[in-house]
């Protein structure tokens, strides 16, 4: 490569090159050393075609003092990659607690949030014990909190990975498969997972409804949601023509700039009815007997 290039070319390639791997070693650095103070959740509605607000899902933003606001997509492999990982899924988790505590407090009615856990976390020994043991101290039901995978996550440590769903499932965790038609999950796999809903992804969404490969591909995941019984959630729904295209087909719910951008918690709270009746208490658990 480097010979066909015009002299130079090869220093600047080299210069871009040490600069990539110099913001790799400043973010792992960064990683490491994180406290929570740099973490906050936004929170993105998942609404009914009319608007109406489902639930939620939970999505981490990290700002650095002096590396600025970092991407997800950017530091979530780099987590995965340097063992770090289960530290951001245990914070997402025991904010999201904190956060339907709050929003109960101030009278809410209060509607799921939806996690995200990594290929990681769901091979993780530990995790189902994690989350039960967390939303118990919180005094938050499980039918409040989601899950939300890839099905590239589910078929890594195949085993591990349906046990772990499975006993997510029987505690009352709806599971979402994310990212749906980006990943390699054969049907039959997906048979053994106890699926709640597919999110449809956002690359499918995108070119709707012009794009006529694109809308097949749609069709079928649609129809494939209704043989395994699960619903089915659009993700990057940005234009009143997707969302009519998508409501046309059947699809349960959507999520996407259209109706809501990711929004601070205080903003998310103020889409949630408040309640005039019982007082605060009444969607939580009661605290168990010790
Ligand atoms: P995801 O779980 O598929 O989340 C959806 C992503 O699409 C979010 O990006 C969201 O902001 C974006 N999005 C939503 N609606 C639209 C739209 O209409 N148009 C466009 N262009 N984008 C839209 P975000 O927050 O940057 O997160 C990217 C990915 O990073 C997530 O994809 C998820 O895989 C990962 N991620 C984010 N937070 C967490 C977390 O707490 N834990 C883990 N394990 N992964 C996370
Ligand atoms: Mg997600
Ligand atoms: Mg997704
Ligand atoms: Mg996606």
């Amino acid at each position: 490569l480097a010979r066909n290039l015009p002299e130079g070319s090869v220093a600047v390639l080299d210069q871009e090159m040490e600069q990539r791997h110099h913001r790799q070693l400043d973010l792992e650095l960064a990683l490491r050393e994180l406290d929570d103070s740099g973490l906050e959740l936004v929170y993105q509605p998942k609404c009914l075609a009319d608007g109406k607000v489902l639930g939620f899902e939970a999505l981490l933003r990290w700002q650095h003092p002096r590396l600025g606001a970092v991407s997800p997509a950017e530091f979530i492999p780099l987590a995965e990659r340097t063992g770090l990982m289960h530290r951001l899924t245990d914070f997402v988790l025991e904010q999201v607690c904190r956060q339907l505590q709050r929003w109960q407090g101030e009278g809410c009615r209060l509607l799921p949030v939806a996690i995200n856990l990594s290929a990681l976390d769901i091979v993780r020994p530990d995790i189902v014990h994690r989350l039960g043991e967390t939303l118990a101290r919180h005094h938050i039901p499980p039918a409040l909190v989601e899950i939300e995978i890839t099905e590239t996550g589910l078929i890594r440590d195949e085993r591990l990975a349906v046990e772990n769903a499975q006993a997510l499932r029987e505690r009352g965790f709806a599971l979402l498969i994310d990212d749906f038609g980006t990943g390699y999950s054969s049907l039959s796999k997906l048979n053994e997972f106890p699926v709640s809903a597919i999110k449809i992804d956002r690359s499918f969404i995108a070119d709707l409804p012009g794009q006529e490969k694109k809308a097949l591909i749609v069709k079928s995941i649609l129809s494939l949601s209704r043989v395994l019984g699960c619903a089915t959630v659009a993700e990057g729904v940005e234009t009143r023509e997707q969302l009519d295209f998508l409501t046309a087909l059947g699809c349960t719910a959507y999520q996407g700039y259209y109706f809501h951008r990711p929004l601070p918690a205080t903003t998310a709270g103020g889409l949630l009815e408040r309640q005039p009746g019982p007082a605060p208490g009444e969607a939580l658990m009661s605290p168990q007997p010790a």
